[in-house]
């Protein structure tokens, strides 16, 4: 009997950490990307909207390192350490340590660290990526999944692909999870909060001697809170930091002009102004998309044992926790534990497909209510992050999790 096949819809940060640890479990992968390959500079431009650092905790390296890759120690070397946060509020800046014991979160290149995971998974000879590959329909009876392959309407085509396991790992809007929905009592709740962001860049500033340095102090994140909105900045390894407005969309359709948008910030962040840089502060404000924020809970998070969602398809949060991705690479240790435990092999008997039934159903069983509690952990942190954190009484409690 050949090994067994597990296709992995989505080739973001979650799916294909998640190729990997299949591969290392000598399964053939099929890694399914509806985008084209965005390591190709002429791809990366592409690129918008998403956010561009992400804050990498213990919860996610802990995945990374258990691969035996080294992963945890590449993706380190190519972050900036965030030891505290930094609350700025009025012309004061307050320095809120993450741990009395020194640790700390990372701030991450959002696209390196997916290129970086993508290089390492194209090494396995038993991975192979489609990318321009977009799932749009699964048929559960002979689970054979059809894609659309091709960039334009023009050239596009359906290819139907068979594997013995479906792992969804593609995002919030998950096409592989709406799939099982149609064949399974999947309870689902979605909820988007009326906060948007926008995405705004700090450049580096250069000192006395003419060297580029940090604009704010490299090793905190910096967040400016105010109620009901928020600026936060995290560094990136470039000396330049990236900027993140939190606010109602109400209020971003209030500021439609450039004088508008410099009142507000003179008004409430006017310590940023000159860190951004009028010009460009105007520029990207006006030219970069507004994201849109989702809480997405689904129960349970597998189709007996032929497929199971992983990472934003099975539990999207608000990232106000900073755990969206470190969660979703939680998922895939756990979901790798259980199948370890249960003695799964790449050779699936009936006897084994059973195992893997049950082995998918003990994952959701235990998967599923951590993940709730994150996504509402992450709700109340939007809370802290926008008011508590200035409160003295704050001061008292402080915890590594989150932003
Ligand atoms: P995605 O990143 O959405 O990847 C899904 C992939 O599937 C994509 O590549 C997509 O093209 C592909 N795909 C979609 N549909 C199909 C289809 N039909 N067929 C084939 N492929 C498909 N998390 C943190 O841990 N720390 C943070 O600090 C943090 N900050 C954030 C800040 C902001 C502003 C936002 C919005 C999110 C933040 N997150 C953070 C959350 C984090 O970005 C997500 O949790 C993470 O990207 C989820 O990864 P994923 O691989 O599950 O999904």
């Amino acid at each position: 009997m050949s090994n067994a096949t597990v296709a992995v819809v989505g080739g973001g940060l979650v799916g294909t950490l998640n190729a990997i640890y299949f591969a290392q479990r000598g399964w053939n992968v099929n890694l399914y990307e509806a985008r084209p390959d965005m390591r190709l500079p002429e791809n990366k431009a592409k690129e918008r909207g998403k956010s561009i650092n992400l804050a990498l905790s213990e919860r996610g390296l802990s995945a990374l390192r258990a691969t035996k890759l080294g992963l945890d120690k590449l993706i380190l070397e190519a972050s900036v350490p965030m030891y505290a946060r930094m609350v700025h509020v009025g012309d004061k800046q307050m320095s809120q340590a993450y741990s009395v014991h020194g640790e700390y979160i990372n701030s991450v290149d959002r696209a390196r660290l997916n290129d970086l995971l993508l290089n390492i998974a194209e090494k396995f000879e038993n991975i192979s990526i489609y990318f321009e590959h977009q799932l749009v329909m699964i048929d559960f009876d002979k689970n054979i999944l059809s894609l659309k392959t091709g960039s334009t309407e023009h050239q596009s085509s359906i290819v139907k692909h068979y594997a013995d396991l479906i792992v969804g790992a593609d995002g919030a809007y998950s096409r592989t999870r709406g799939q099982m929905m149609r064949r399974m009592r999947m309870n689902y709740e979605q909820e988007y909060i009326d906060t948007g962001y926008c995405e705004l860049s700090m450049l580096p500033k250069l000192n006395e001697n003419g060297e580029s340095e940090f604009a704010l102090d490299p090793n905190h994140l910096h967040i400016w809170p105010r109620h009901t909105f928020m600026l936060i900045a995290l560094p990136n390894p470039d000396k330049t930091f990236t900027c993140t407005l939190f606010m109602p969309f109400d209020m971003f359709n209030e500021i439609t002009t450039k004088e508008k948008l410099l009142e507000f910030f003179s008004t409430h962040f006017p310590d940023a102004i000159p860190l951004i840089g009028q010009e460009r502060l105007i520029d990207e404000y006006f030219k970069n998309p507004r994201g849109s924020l989702i809480t997405i809970k689904s129960s349970p998070h597998h189709l007996n044992g032929q497929a199971v969602i992983i990472g934003d398809a099975a539990h999207a949060m608000v990232p106000f926790y900073g755990q969206g991705m470190n969660c979703g690479f939680q998922d895939i240790e756990v979901l790798h534990q259980v199948l370890d435990h249960h003695g799964i092999t790449p050779v699936l008997t009936k006897k084994m497909k059973n195992q893997l039934e049950k082995a998918l159903t003990d994952y959701s069983n235990t998967r599923v209510k951590d993940a709730h509690a994150i996504c509402d952990l992450a709700m109340y942190n939007h809370y802290e992050m926008r008011s508590a954190v200035t409160s003295l009484r704050y001061l008292a409690r402080k915890g590594i999790e989150g932003w």
